[in-house]
Order: structure tokens, then sequence, then C-alpha cells
């Protein structure tokens, strides 16, 4: 074993007794057998994760985290496109719920596409994220308001934001109910959590096991849920759940790592690129939806509120 990985028990009931699931890159994930919460154990140090995030494993010094990332931050931003129509989609979920403007927080934000959605649309707009790179872009680029830094560690006043983004990062926090907690205390009474991370229990996420979908393993993610974990940490940090959907992720079960297609051909082929994507966008939203209630759903996508009114 390395030196540098710790144990950890269960983030959602405390428990310390696991079954081992599957391994990732050398890491393992185990499931606790009191409430079913899937996590990485043992896992890096916070330093040595940090480390990741800063770099994606380029200069950490360490040959685990120096892993399959070349042109992880080109491939993000060429894909603008798609995340600004998911922004514009989050947007929607929100103000259909009734809050039309305020502050929002984008909790680990990369890039700011969805933020740059929100200041559009005339909302007070914050940013976390830990990856320099992406924060110059969101800075200089899309003028946000982007600090350094992980959710607790930045601190807001109590009851400040109107909504509170989570797209695809509570898994890569190391206590996904402190950082609950901590999007909890700083929402308004009545305000919004829109939270969207992977499906563990479904059938996509089963099936691909240790390469499930592009970008999902270790060590950067720490936790994969499922509707019952995930339900179970919500309630337990004091949420409201008003929306919970399963969407089919598309963009996983037709990712050259879902189709065991090797990396090589995706990441070096241009021309490839270019129709993978455009099918990929197209399937997105018109599978998406129709597929979301069956095994196939991928990604769970949850509109939380802080119970009260302002
Ligand atoms: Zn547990």
């Amino acid at each position: 074993m390395r030196a540098s990985l710790v144990s950890i028990p269960c983030d959602l009931c405390g428990g310390d007794r696991t079954e081992a699931l599957f391994q990732d890159e050398g890491f393992q994930y185990v499931r606790c057998t009191s409430c079913g919460l899937v996590y990485l154990n043992p896992r890096p140090t916070e330093e040595m994760l940090k480390a990741w995030y800063q770099s994606h494993g380029a200069a950490s010094g360490e040959p685990f985290l120096q892993k399959r990332q070349e042109g992880y931050y080109t491939r993000y931003l060429e894909n603008e496109e798609g995340y600004l129509l998911e922004g514009k989609r989050f947007l929607r979920q929100i103000t259909d719920a009734g809050l039309m403007q305020g502050r929002v927080l984008d909790v680990g934000c990369a890039a700011g596409f969805y933020l740059s959605i929100f200041k559009k649309a005339g909302w007070e707009s914050y940013g976390l994220e830990l990856s320099d790179v992406f924060i110059r872009y969101a800075c200089d680029t899309l003028h946000l308001n982007v600090q350094k830094g992980s959710l607790g560690e930045v601190t807001f006043q109590e009851n400040f934001f109107g909504a509170v983004l989570m797209i695809d990062t509570l898994s890569h926090f190391t206590s996904p109910q402190g950082t609950l907690r901590e999007a909890f205390r700083i929402l308004k009474k009545g305000g919004f959590l829109l939270l969207r991370t992977g499906n563990k229990g479904s059938l996509s996420g089963k099936k691909s096991g240790e390469r499930w979908g592009e970008n999902w393993g270790a060590p950067e993610h720490l936790y994969h849920f499922s509707e019952k974990t995930l339900k179970a940490l919500l309630e337990k940090t004091g949420f409201s759940i008003e929306h919970f959907q399963s969407y089919a992720n598309v963009a996983n079960l037709i990712s050259p790592a879902t189709l065991h297609l090797p990396d090589a051909v995706y990441r070096f082929h241009k021309v490839l690129r270019r129709p993978y994507r455009f099918l990929r966008n197209v399937l997105t939203v018109t599978l998406g939806r129709t597929l979301r209630h069956t095994p196939l759903s991928g990604t769970i996508t949850v509109l939380a509120t802080k119970p009260g009114r302002e």
C-alpha cells in the first residue's frame, strides 16, 4: 500500500465496515455495509488531492497523479457550446422554481461557462475553483468573480446565496456531508441547491465498472452516489428535495471508455472528434429524457431547498 494513503470511515453513517467493490488506477472503491455509500478507501491525503487539481497531475511529483489528463483543458474549453446549453437548462430549472435573480455560487465552476449564463441573466455570480488554469480563464476571459479554494475553505456569510450549483463536483469532496452542510448554511431560507452527480446505482454505472465513463475514476472521484445514498445525504443535512431526476447520461454511454475504444482514437483524430461531439449533443437532447426512467439512467439531478422563507 502507498504510504501516503489514509483510511477513512463512511461519510454518510460513520460506519467502518465495508466490502471491496472494484479497483481503478490501483485505488480501491468500497461499499459501506451499513448504508451503501460507495467510496475510495484508502485514499490520498488532502494535500495530494490538491496538488492533483492544481496541475491535473502534471507538476505534482506523484507518479500516480501524472496520468491520462493531457489535453484535458483544451477538450473542456472546446466544448463551450455544450456547457452553455447546460447552463441555460440549469438557469431555467431555478427560474421555473420561482427564483428569477439573486446571488449564485457555482462550486467547482471550472472555466465558468454556467456562471456566465447566470451573469448574463442579471445574477450576482460567484465561483469557486481549484485549478489555476480555469480560474484565469474565468476571470480574464469571461470576467467572472471566481476565487481559488473549496467550499468551507472560502467562507461566505450565512443566508447569503439564492442558489448554489454543484454540477458534477460533490463526488470530489473529501466529505460530501460537510460540503452539503456548508451549502445549507450559506443558502438563504427558500434558496435552491442544484446538484448533479453520476448515478452508481444505474446499469451504466454498474456495467462499465472499472472504466465507468470518461474521467469518472480514481483518485479524483472519492465517492459514487446512488439515488438512495444521495437522498439520505441531502435529508441528513437538512435539505428538502423538490425534484429528483435521473437522466440517461448519453455522453457516458457512447464515450470511448464505455464503448471500449482506445482513447487514442478519440484524442488524436480530429476527424472523429467533431462528429462524435455532434452525435453526443444530439443524443443527449433527444434520448436523455426518454431514457431517464430506464436502467440506462446514469446521472442524477436534484433540485433541493433550504426550508423556510426569508
Ligand atoms: Zn455508511
